[in-house]
């Protein structure tokens, strides 16, 4: 495990940014507990208690999540903190970010904040690194940040496509290339891409972008999770179908919106605490001999 600085005293503030980012509100990275190192007794039962949290199948793992200022990244990062995980929560919206992780630690977790756009290679460098030096390694990469396009084809501008496919394809791409070596340094190394039941349907003809890059997730999970096999590092694939989410506030009221219920067998939109659920089963070692998989979170839409 890297060496890292000397853990603060309890209370005591040390902020993160990213590069060419803001000055992100300073928290207190460090919970009760003590210091960060994979492995150390950290507290858990004493915070479990204070929490009311019966699991801690994530005890002494650390993870980075990306797009957690919002929707399923956030209730991700509170998920993967409940089950006793160190979270770096990132985002490009800092202040939902910070407020995030803040909130966390607020609930006896341990987390910090740091700006990340998933597009720059400089960003994801630095995100990695402060992770490893604050936290004492990475065992956990969720890469969930994205944005969706809605156009058909004819009116999507290249510009447009190549945005999305930014975010949602060559983020993934970067966030793995960039956590590789200190992920098979974990020993329990594991990775969820967030794709989409639309990274294996048509959807509804639109959106060509996004079911491109969801697409490509898919499969780029799989190619990777061959790769790192033999490293002990597990990447599989998350598929939410239609979750409540912000993402989501461009169709509300819109024929679109009674479309994705009522084409979802439960009958409603899903939460994003229950995508999380299935994020944190990945992560844990409940899902050790799990690896290249699509976990579909759908309501039931794929089987159709
Ligand atoms: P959301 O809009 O609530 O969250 C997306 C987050 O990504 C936001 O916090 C946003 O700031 C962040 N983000 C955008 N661009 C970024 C960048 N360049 N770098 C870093 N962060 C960036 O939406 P959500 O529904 O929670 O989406 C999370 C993931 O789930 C996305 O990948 C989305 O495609 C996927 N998904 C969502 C649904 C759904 O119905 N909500 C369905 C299938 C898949």
């Amino acid at each position: 495990m890297p060496a890292g600085p000397s853990p603060p005293a309890q209370g005591q503030v040390r902020p993160l940014r990213g590069p060419g980012g803001p000055e992100i509100p300073a928290l207190e990275t460090y919970g009760p507990g003590g210091g960060l190192a994979a492995g150390q007794d950290r507290g858990c039962s004493d915070r479990r208690q204070r929490k009311g949290y019966a699991v801690d199948r994530l005890a002494g793992r650390v993870a980075l999540v990306t797009g957690a200022a919002s929707g399923i990244g956030a209730a991700t990062a509170r998920r993967l903190a409940s089950e006793d995980a160190a979270v770096l929560v990132t985002d490009v919206q800092d202040d939902a970010g910070a407020h995030v992780a803040a909130e966390i630690i607020a609930g006896g977790g341990r987390a910090a904040y740091a700006h990340l756009d998933v597009t720059s290679q400089d960003d994801w460098e630095a995100a990695v690194a402060a992770v490893v030096r604050e936290f004492g390694g990475l065992d956990i990469l969720v890469n969930n940040a994205g944005i969706v396009d809605l156009a058909g084809i004819e009116d999507t501008s290249l510009a447009d496509w190549r945005r999305t496919i930014e975010i949602g394809q060559t983020g993934v791409f970067l966030g793995m290339k960039t956590a590789a070596a200190a992920l098979a340094a974990s020993g329990h190394g594991s990775v969820i891409n967030i794709s989409s039941v639309f990274g294996a349907s048509g959807g509804f003809g639109t959106s060509p972008a996004y079911h491109a890059a969801k697409g490509a997730v898919r499969t780029l999970t799989k190619n990777i999770a061959l790769h790192w096999a033999g490293r002990g590092v597990r990447v599989n694939s998350v598929h939410p179908g239609f979750i409540d989410t912000p993402i989501l506030d461009p169709v509300r009221g819109t024929p679109a919106e009674h479309a994705m219920t009522g084409l979802t067998p439960l009958g409603r939109l899903g939460q994003p605490a229950e995508v999380a659920a299935g994020v944190a089963y990945l992560a844990s070692d409940d899902a050790s001999f799990v690896t290249g998989l699509e976990l579909y979170i759908d309501g039931g839409y794929m089987a159709r």
